[in-house]
């Protein structure tokens, strides 16, 4: 499970990040309202990425971004604002910031966004090696596991390290559809966890 620290003093925006990043499943959350507050928290938590808010009520993003660069934490940081100026951007990208969405925002775009910055800094480990077997045909993968068409492209997605609001974009449907297909493919499959799925989409010679 990655930890990711939310630091953002709004509640409503707040609650929304925390219940999109636990509803993913691969995410353990902490949360600062304020900047000193994220500050002693990311030393606590070491963090894998940081959500961070530009205006809070003590110090502003800008400042904790610097503290946390300068107090060697090199994790993601993702900027969450309103402010939508190019000046503001910039102002993040030179302090450090790996990415800048603005509000309001979309919780699958977020979603993508935070897996797409992790998996930059954490290349999947899960991925057989080429060697390892023959890659399975999508019509072997329907015969031997009675996956669907669609459950086929889901177990690709899932092996290449996808979430599922990654997998829903790719996919062009709902969140709930992809987390369905992606529970149905766990269980066709017989694994417990995402990271078992690369594994499965090759003939093991034994
Ligand atoms: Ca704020």
């Amino acid at each position: 499970m990655n930890r990711i620290l939310i630091v953002e003093d709004t509640p409503e925006f707040a609650e929304a990040i925390q219940r999109t990043l636990t509803l993913d499943g691969r995410y353990t959350v902490a949360h600062a309202g304020r900047a000193a507050e994220a500050l002693a928290l990311a030393a606590y938590e070491k963090p894998d990425l940081v959500v961070l808010d530009l205006g809070l009520p003590d110090k502003d993003g800008y400042y904790v971004l610097t503290e946390l660069r300068n107090r060697g934490h090199s994790c993601p940081v993702l900027i969450l604002s309103a402010r939508n100026l190019e000046a503001d951007k910039l102002e993040g990208f030179r302090l450090g910031a790996d990415d800048y969405v603005t509000k309001p925002f979309s919780a699958l775009e977020l979603l993508a966004r935070i897996s797409a910055l992790l998996r930059r800094v954490q290349p999947a480990e899960a991925a057989p090696a080429p060697g390892d077997g023959r890659p399975l045909s999508d019509e072997e993968l329907r015969d031997r596991f009675g996956l669907t068409a669609r459950q086929v492209s889901v177990a690709r997605l899932m092996a290449e390290g996808c979430s599922n609001a990654e997998i829903a974009t790719r996919l062009s449907v709902s969140y709930f559809t992809a987390r369905n297909h992606a529970e149905q493919v766990l269980a066709k499959f017989g694994v417990p966890a995402r990271a078992a799925i690369g594994a499965m989409l090759f003939e093991h010679v034994t």
